[in-house]
């Protein structure tokens, strides 16, 4: 994976001495690396190696022309795997035609300026420290709405993945199963009289217990792919991609023990500290079939470790 370099410019350029010229203009820059390509090819293999943060693009070339390349650059931006709305390197075409009818070609095959030949220096410096402005103001929006996206799957108060992390991570995982074959277990816990813990302690001291307890939960995956998330309310819910029945009860056990050895005292609980009990549900994801059944079948399973008398593991139907 390439690391996007916001000073390096790409100057694509047929002629050598041409090439050159630019090249020496925009070194003046501070926030400038000029590097430069002979053919459309050699820009291309550039582009995607250096994801540089402007392209100066000559629209006659040897082999593929400009307007080509362009073209390839858009259809590459949208494909990519971090495409995302801000992906754009922005691209000013170098011309020595002047007529609108090429300009309006080359905006349309998604240049966004032009420079036409012989270029003043500027002009050139000009429009360089526009575009390059601009570049830089949108890599701050898009770092900003990585953030903005990564908060938004976290939980305020326990720091675990929330509600909607763990639906899409369910889909997208149950998908995964479908294709690779693989069982997926879930857990779902509750923890135990937490109304009376908030009564007895306070609210506050129930937010924090809820915070000890989803790091006890978390501390006990140890598959990468292995998630819990905060489910709602006191409930959280792990996902065990690849798990089977016997070892998602393993996790599940860990999980207890870990919410046991916090040993937070919990005078209305169960043995005087605060305990879960939880729910494990298997299935064989397949086509057609649907995992909030599953959801369905863990939460049963639940309900089944708190009448039994809970701080225990019940394990659901569906298999
Ligand atoms: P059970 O053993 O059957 O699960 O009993 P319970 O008391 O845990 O269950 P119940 O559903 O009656 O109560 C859940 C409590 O969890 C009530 C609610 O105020 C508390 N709760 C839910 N979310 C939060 C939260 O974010 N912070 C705090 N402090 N309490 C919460
Ligand atoms: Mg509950
Ligand atoms: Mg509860």
């Amino acid at each position: 994976m390439h690391q996007r370099s916001k000073s390096a410019v790409l100057v694509v350029e047929a002629a050598a001495a041409n090439r050159a010229l630019i090249c020496d203009c925009l070194s003046q820059l501070a926030d400038a690396r000029p590097v430069a390509a002979a053919s459309g090819t050699e820009a291309l293999a550039l582009y995607r190696q250096l994801a540089p943060a402007l392209i100066l693009l000559d629209t006659v070339l040897p082999d593929v022309d400009g307007l080509t390349v362009a073209r390839r650059i858009r259809a590459a931006e949208k494909s990519s795997e971090q495409a995302d709305l801000l992906a754009w390197t922005p691209i000013v075409f170098l011309s020595a035609a002047t007529d609108d009818e090429t300009l309006a070609q080359g905006i349309l095959a998604g240049g966004d300026d032009y420079l036409t030949k012989p270029i003043s220096e500027v002009v050139l410096l000009a429009k360089v420290r526009a575009m390059l402005r601009i570049a830089a103001m949108r890599e701050a929006l898009r770092d900003a709405h990585r953030q903005l996206t990564e908060i938004s799957y976290i939980d305020g108060l326990t720091h675990v993945p929330n509600r909607r992390r763990f639906d899409q991570m369910l889909a997208a995982e149950w998908q995964r199963c479908i294709r690779q074959n693989l069982p997926l277990s879930l857990v779902i816990c509750d923890v135990d009289f937490f109304k009376q813990f908030n009564d007895h302690y306070g609210h506050q001291a129930g937010d924090a217990c809820l915070f000890a307890v989803a790091g006890a939960l978390h501390e006990s995956l140890f598959r990468v792919e292995d998630l819990v998330a905060r489910y709602g309310g006191e409930e959280f819910a792990a996902i065990l991609p690849g798990a089977d029945g016997a070892g998602a009860v393993a996790v599940a056990e860990r999980m207890r023990a870990s919410v046991a050895g916090l040993r937070i005292p919990h005078e209305k609980g169960v043995a005087g500290l605060v305990s879960c009990s939880f729910g494990v549900a298997t299935a064989f994801p397949a086509s057609g079939a649907r995992a909030g059944d599953l959801v369905v079948a863990a939460d049963k399973a639940l309900y089944g470790a708190k009448e039994a008398g809970r701080n225990r593991i019940a394990v659901g139907g569906e298999d």
